[in-house]
């Protein structure tokens, strides 16, 4: 093995999708958790299925976009966001930040 990657979450699996482009190339990833995907992975739980963190994709880039429809294929799901935050005792639209003047 010429090269180790350490952690499983997506800059990891980013970095084994880049040397398995290369001819020859020799590596493995090692991941300490029990299942891949880091801060990006879902729990499931009594039929319940929590995402550590959110999985809201940005794409600035779309040689990026390009490369998670590739890879995820039927699995992305596109979703219209709703996402609000509750705040003395009203709805503001995420982001918060974006949103401040509802509150005058
Ligand atoms: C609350 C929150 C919300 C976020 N929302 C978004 C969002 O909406 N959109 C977005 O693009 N990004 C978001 N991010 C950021 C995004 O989740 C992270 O940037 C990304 O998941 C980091 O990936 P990573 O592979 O670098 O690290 P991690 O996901 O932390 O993965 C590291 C992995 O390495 C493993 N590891 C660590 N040490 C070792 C070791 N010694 N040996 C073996 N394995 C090891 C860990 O177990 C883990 O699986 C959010 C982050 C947080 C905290």
């Amino acid at each position: 093995m010429r090269t180790a990657i350490l952690g499983a979450g997506v800059s990891g699996l980013a970095a084994a999708h880049a040397l398995s482009k290369l001819p020859g190339e020799d590596f493995r990833v090692f991941e300490q958790a029990s299942a891949p995907g880091g801060l990006c992975r879902v729990i499931e739980k009594d039929g319940f299925r929590f995402d550590v963190v959110s999985h809201v994709l940005h794409f600035r880039s779309e040689r990026a976009r390009r490369l998670v429809y590739e890879l995820l294929g039927d699995d992305l799901i596109s979703v219209a966001r709703s996402s609000w935050i509750y705040f003395r005792g009203r709805y503001i639209p995420y982001p918060f930040q974006s949103h401040l003047v509802i509150l005058g």
